[in-house]
C-alpha cells in the first residue's frame, strides 16, 4: 500500500513522492525514535537546518509534529525534465551523499514528513553518518566504517530527500558479531563494513 501524503520537494525535479508504512506508537518506542519535535533536540534543531540550509526557510515551524515511515519511493527527473531514476529508500538503508570533499555515507535511521508553515508537506531523511575509520578487515579485506554515536552532535543528521537523487549504489554489511541474530542486529556495535566488491547494474 502507497500513501499518497501529498507530499511535495522543494527540488522540481523530485516528483511522485509516496510513503509506505507509516509507523505508530510503539513501533516508534522500539526504535527510540519520536514524533514530537520538542521532545527530541536533534530533531528539532537540526530539521530546522534542513529547512534552513536547503530550503531557505528560516522562520520558527509552527507544527511540532512529524509522520515517520518506514519507506518512500520517488521518482528523480533530469535537468531536462526527463525520467532520470526512481529511488526506493526503506530505513538501514545506507546511502551516499556527495559533499564538497567527496562522497560521505550514512545510515537511515528513519523517513519522515512534517507540514511547514506554507501548509506544503516535505519529506527527509533522519541519517547516521558512517565514518571511514581508515582500517581493513584482515579477513574480509573490506574498509571497517562507524556509525556515528547519539551523543556524536558533530554533523547535521536531517537533510530534505533531495540530498538523494540517484539510486544508491553501495553496500554495506553490520560487522555482526555472536551478540547479534538473523534478524536483529546488536547495534551496540557501530562497525559496518564497505562491501566493495558489490557492484549493482542498473
Ligand atoms: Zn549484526
Amino acid at each position: 500500500m502507497f500513501l499518497d501524503t501529498g507530499t511535495i520537494s522543494e527540488d522540481a525535479r523530485i516528483i511522485n513522492i509516496r510513503m509506505r508504512q507509516q509507523l505508530k506508537g510503539a513501533d516508534i518506542e522500539r526504535l527510540h525514535l519520536t514524533n514530537r519535535l520538542d521532545n527530541n533536540v536533534t530533531l528539532r534543531n537540526h530539521l530546522f537546518a534542513a529547512y534552513a540550509e536547503h530550503m531557505k526557510r528560516r522562520e520558527y515551524i509552527i507544527t511540532r509534529s512529524i509522520k515517520l515511515y518506514k519507506y518512500i519511493w520517488y521518482t528523480v527527473l533530469d535537468c531536462n525534465n526527463e525520467f532520470y531514476a526512481h529511488v526506493k529508500l526503506h530505513i538501514s538503508d545506507v546511502v551516499m551523499i556527495k559533499e564538497e570533499g567527496g562522497e560521505s555515507y550514512a545510515i537511515i535511521k528513519v523517513i519522515f514528513t512534517h507540514k511547514y508553515n506554507d501548509a506544503n508537506v516535505y519529506a527527509f531523511i533522519w541519517i547516521d553518518w558512517l565514518k571511514d575509520v581508515e582500517r581493513t578487515d584482515s579477513l574480509l579485506r573490506c574498509p571497517i566504517f562507524e556509525k556515528q554515536r547519539e551523543s556524536d552532535a558533530r554533523w547535521y543528521r536531517i537533510y530534505p530527500i533531495s540530498i538523494i537523487n540517484d539510486v544508491p549504489k553501495v553496500h554495506f554489511v553490520h560487522a555482526c558479531r555472536s551478540s547479534c541474530s538473523p534478524d536483529i542486529h546488536d547495534t551496540t556495535n557501530i562497525q559496518y563494513f564497505k562491501n566493495i566488491f558489490f557492484y549493482k547494474t542498473v
